[in-house]
């Protein structure tokens, strides 16, 4: 039997799963960096993009709205000079184009024109394309506009409608001019001339350029086959310069008259944001375009700021979470260094008590131990009602035997008789202990007076059996002699008594010869 202890116990606490406990947290902080983390990083991600869409979005329908006014505007100067045209076609077809008519014209040319300022002048040709009259200049020796396209085509097309054609440089004044245009029939319905508004590019631009369409915007004003007729800023190159290889013209208004698109120039290789409506009434089309880059630059400061915060948050949390982390890392190394003790500690204290309650010569449990389970024993037998056996195991002749064979063959024979009477105990609630010298006592709970002297007829039988050699001896071997006595609920009060029925019995069995069992009753 264990003598008392409290080392499973000891043991038991040992195991606290705390170090595993701050594993698992350093795991769960990481997560939920990670959480947030990933959440902070998409989130400001999700808002930047539709932001970027938001914006975008924006751009178009301000574009829209841009080439919707513009279209406004440009249709009604061009439908005004259309009107004009229409009333000075009539009455030159029914008034004619003789002198003293066209003087009248002229005059009635001169009360209109401040009526539209946008209108730089009137010019009136014969069939050969000879001018009959100029509103804003006199007419110059021998001109002539039958190289003209307006004046080409009304030659040979017999449609009375008005005829927009391509910017050109006035030869009055060498401004870039559009011109719209109306042939004029003869009495006979043949071709008699033909009159021409020139509209001033300059007042296109003017307006144009009241509209912030940054450093790589335009705006621009073109024939529905992509011909050039405005283009804000003003650039030279491009005045009747076609863009119908450009996709507005080849690829989306195709099959829309409004619209938004978004492409790089082919000429300046700059990508833009582009808003086009074609007019429903007249071949004209109105686009505006902004520079992408440009465009988003607003945007993309602000992306970047958002960057640049959750960066620094993602760095801070990071930090906070890295120190939090290293905090459980120094925990655990300490908590895995006072583990390591508190074990040194334990296994210390085990070491003591078990030298505290054993015998150092025969490893039997010693007097102490001895004293105190006795005590428990006595108690549980009276708990329990149960009958408690005391051997008092005493060797014969030991005296004689250290004198025959000197002290540490004395020592040994003690040890070996110590071995071999421990066998004869089967029970794991029996306790052997060294009494004292060369005494040993047997503690043998719930055990009755028989059960007691078959446990100590087989210690003198292993004796026996055993045969250490003892010439000193009359038996010439080792041998015991053995005392019993039994106690019972009602003797065990006195615990000294049963004490000294073990002893009286031991005596007993030294006075009938020895190598023998006797009992008392305590
Ligand atoms: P008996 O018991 O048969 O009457 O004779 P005995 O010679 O054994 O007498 P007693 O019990 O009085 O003698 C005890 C002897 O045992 C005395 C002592 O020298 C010896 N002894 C006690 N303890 C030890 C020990 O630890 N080692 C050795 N070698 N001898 C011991
Ligand atoms: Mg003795
Ligand atoms: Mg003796």
């Amino acid at each position: 039997m264990l003598w008392p202890s409290d080392n499973d116990r000891q043991h038991r606490n040992l195991d606290f799963p705390l170090g595993t406990d701050v594993k698992r947290a350093t795991h769960l902080v990481f997560l939920l960096l990670l959480v947030i983390g990933c959440s902070l990083a998409s989130l400001t991600l999700w808002k930047v993009i539709t932001s970027r869409e938001r914006v975008l979005e924006d751009i178009n329908t301000h574009s829209l709205n841009l080439t919707q006014a513009l279209s406004t505007y440009s249709e009604g100067i061009v439908r005004q000079s259309a009107l004009i045209l229409l009333d000075l076609v009539e009455r030159l077809e029914t008034e004619g184009s003789g002198p003293a008519q066209i003087e009248r014209l002229k005059k009635l040319i001169g009360r209109q024109q401040p009526l539209m300022p946008q209108l730089s002048g009137i010019t009136i040709y014969d069939g050969d394309g000879r001018w009959l009259m100029s509103s804003n200049r006199p007419i110059p020796a021998s001109a002539n506009s039958s190289d003209r396209a307006y004046f080409i085509h009304h030659r040979a097309d017999p449609s009375r409608e008005p005829f927009i054609g391509p910017p050109i440089r006035s030869r009055s004044n060498q401004e870039w001019v559009i011109t719209i245009s109306r042939r004029f029939n003869d009495a006979t319905g043949n071709f008699a001339g033909v009159v021409a508004v020139t509209l001033g590019v300059e007042n296109f631009l003017r307006l144009f350029g009241k509209f912030d369409v940054g450093q790589e915007g335009a705006i621009g004003l073109s024939y529905t086959d992509g011909s050039m007729l405005v283009r804000y800023p003003f650039r030279e190159q491009d005045m009747g310069r076609n863009f119908s290889k450009s996709p507005i013209y080849a690829k989306y208004l195709v099959d829309r008259s409004v619209g938004t698109a978004s492409f790089t120039s082919s000429l300046d290789g700059v990508e833009r944001l582009y808003a086009f409506r074609k007019s429903d009434t007249l071949p004209l089309v109105t686009t505006v375009a902004l520079g992408k880059r440009e465009a988003l630059a607003a945007w993309k400061f602000e992306a970047l700021l958002s960057f640049m915060v959750v960066t620094v948050m993602l760095v801070v949390t990071g930090g906070i979470g890295w120190m939090l982390i290293r905090d459980i890392r120094r925990r655990i190394a300490a908590e895995g260094e006072l583990r390591v003790a508190q074990q040194q500690l334990l296994d210390s204290n085990q070491q003591l008590e078990r030298l505290a309650m054993n015998d150092a010569l025969t490893g039997l449990a010693n007097r102490r131990c001895f004293d105190e389970t006795l005590a428990v024993e006595v108690h549980r037998a009276q708990r329990n009602n149960t009958p408690l056996a005391l051997l008092m195991i005493d060797i014969d002749h030991f005296k004689l035997f250290n004198d025959t064979y000197g002290h540490p063959g004395g020592d040994t024979c003690l040890l070996e008789v110590a071995k071999l009477l421990s066998a004869s105990l089967r029970r794991t609630t029996d306790l052997l202990a060294r009494y004292g010298g060369e005494e040993l006592a047997a503690i043998l709970p719930n055990t009755d007076v028989e059960g007691a002297k078959v446990v100590a007829q087989s210690m003198l039988d292993r004796l026996n059996r055993q045969n250490i050699l003892h010439e000193s001896s009359p038996f010439g071997h080792i041998t015991v002699s053995i005392g019993i006595t039994v106690g019972s609920a009602t003797t065990l009060d006195r615990l000294q008594s049963l004490l000294d029925s073990a002893d009286k019995a031991l005596y007993s069995a030294k006075q009938s010869g020895r190598n023998c069992l006797a009992v008392r009753s305590s």
